[in-house]
């Protein structure tokens, strides 16, 4: 896809953050896989007020190629799962409400419905606390996420990853609905928890679900 296209893509998708309730205001960020190198939102922006040019380009050192404005702080979290992930070409990064309340209390959120299996593991992750903006979160979230396709991160919000940017929104929105899901199962009682065995048969079945 060329890089228009994907700026105009990613415009599209932040345009949505307030509305979905996703996120509010400056917060999150997104970034598209580019030729070069990545696509990402810039830092302190409405998302109401963002336009195609405002984006920035960087490449894998971590140089901006295009745009003006400051790159979003999380862009080293960004360019660390383009790095390690070739699997990924688009990332959300929201502070959600429910996600980011269960991400406060520095917990995974467990097999507790068979939807968790969509993003590859056996449980939604909560990467290790870190400051927001530096390479010890983007670490972090790395090692959290290992092969899966979305985490939390501690004391923050969630991050989702996706083969392109409609599946890591799509993603973002699933974390928070699951989020909230299990709060509420907490509240009425606390979930049974599915076992490694009945999540590994719901892998293999989203290996082949819409296809
Ligand atoms: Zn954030």
């Amino acid at each position: 896809m060329s890089t228009d296209k994907l700026r105009d893509e990613i415009i599209a998708t932040v345009r949505q953050f307030n509305r979905s309730g996703l996120s509010y205001g400056r917060t999150g960020n997104v970034s598209t896989r580019t030729t070069l190198g990545f696509l990402i939102t810039p830092s302190g922006i409405a998302y109401e007020e963002l336009q195609a040019e405002d984006l920035n380009e960087m490449d894998m050192a971590g140089n901006v190629i295009a745009g003006t404005l400051k790159p979003s702080t999380e862009w080293y979290m960004h360019r660390a799962i383009y790095q390690a992930r070739e699997d990924v070409n688009a990332i959300v990064h929201v502070h959600s409400p429910y996600a980011s309340g269960i991400a406060c209390t520095r917990k995974s959120i467990p097999a507790f419905h068979y939807m968790i299996s969509v993003f590859g593991g056996v449980s939604i992750p909560c990467a290790k606390y870190a400051t927001f903006g530096t390479e010890e979160l983007a670490r972090n979230a790395l090692a959290a996420l290992a092969d899966n396709m979305a985490c939390l991160l501690a004391n923050h919000g969630q991050i989702t990853l996706g083969e392109d940017l409609n599946t890591a929104f799509r993603y973002a929105g699933e974390v928070e609905i699951l989020a909230h899901q299990y709060c509420i199962s907490l509240q009425a009682g606390g979930p049974v928890l599915l076992d490694d065995v009945e999540m590994e048969l719901n892998s293999e079945k989203f290996k082949t679900y819409g296809k």
